[in-house]
């Protein structure tokens, strides 16, 4: 039944030579057949995989073996077997962009408490008095989020410096930041408190481990993901029980699909449902891509098509 596993992990360790990590991550990675992205920098690596629930075993298990990785926390899910068109192995300077300058900080020595997800479960039954602060994309908050959580509204995860202004009435409360599987969340809560919040959380393993453990609990909608799945389901599918908290850009109508700003020099991330999309072939993030769109076909701009991602 369930042949293939995708895979999640990250870990903020010195790797002295990300080059050998990388051309390793190739090798066993083409050996085993795996596809998905792995980035590795100095401070670390970041990766998603997918493969045959034997050989993500292998992986794992080779993995394991590499000095500082022995204690590394894996979030799986049940894969496709399409979930990622190849296999990408990158170096970076970051293994999430968060562009922080002269703020830039290691996890290791400044980072938010790790709440764990029994921890959290407990806070949501008695009611504690706490703010959820979401430190994905907007376009992944608008189709799912923790009940009750605020959004820094972050067109891109490095633009949270910028939108900083928007958290200062919670200065004083007890925040816990959340994000698919922690590794944004590291760096996220450390720079929080590095500009003066005091009660500072992270969800330990992100959304990901809490719905692995408390599926459908808590949480309204649906996990982007970045892979071909892009929208993922825990405890029960959109025609049952759940409820469906996308809507599209254009009608407002509940949806979970996705698409891009159809002026194609912007791209943004939109939510965007199929009829609308299928009926004005594309649909714009604001007045303002729509109107420079259609002068640019004046100009004799060519414009490629735009589609629904999943
Ligand atoms: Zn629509
Ligand atoms: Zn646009």
């Amino acid at each position: 039944m369930n042949t293939h596993t995708i895979i999640l992990f990250y870990k903020y360790t010195n790797i002295a030579e990300p080059e050998k990590l990388s051309t390793w991550n190739k090798k066993i990675g083409a050996e085993l057949g795996l596809t998905g992205r792995v980035i590795v920098a100095q401070e670390g690596i970041n990766a998603t995989l997918e493969g045959t629930n034997e050989n993500i075993a292998k992986y794992i298990e080779e993995l394991r073996k590499i000095e500082g990785f022995a204690d590394v926390q894996i979030k799986d899910s049940v894969g496709t077997g399409n979930a990622f068109p190849r296999l990408r192995v990158r170096v970076r300077p970051e293994i999430v962009s968060l562009h922080l300058g002269e703020d830039d900080l290691d996890p290791n020595e400044i980072t938010g408490v790790h709440l764990k997800p029994e921890e959290l479960k407990e806070w949501y039954k008695k009611n504690e008095d706490f703010v959820v602060v979401d430190m994905r994309n907007d376009y992944e908050f608008a189709v799912g989020r923790f009940k009750n959580s605020i959004n820094p509204d972050l067109e891109n995860f490095r633009d949270l410096p910028k939108q900083l202004d928007k958290l200062s009435n919670i200065k004083n409360k007890k925040i816990l930041t959340v994000c698919t599987g922690g590794v944004r969340c590291e760096k996220a809560s450390g720079y929080l408190k590095k500009k003066g919040f005091e009660n500072v959380y992270q969800l330990d393993g992100g959304m990901h481990k809490y719905m692995e453990k408390f599926p459908g609990e808590d949480f309204l909608g649906t996990l982007y993901t970045f892979d071909n799945r892009v929208v993922m389901d825990f405890g029960g599918d959109k025609n049952g029980k759940r409820e469906v908290i996308g809507r599209c850009q254009n009608c407002n109508d509940a949806c979970e699909t996705f698409s891009h700003c159809g002026r194609n020099s912007c791209h943004k991330h939109l939510v965007v449902c199929r009829d609308c999309l299928e009926k004005h072939g594309r649909i714009f993030c604001t007045a303002k891509c729509k109107v420079k769109y259609f002068i640019d076909r004046i100009r004799g701009k060519k414009s490629v098509a735009v589609k629904i991602e999943n």
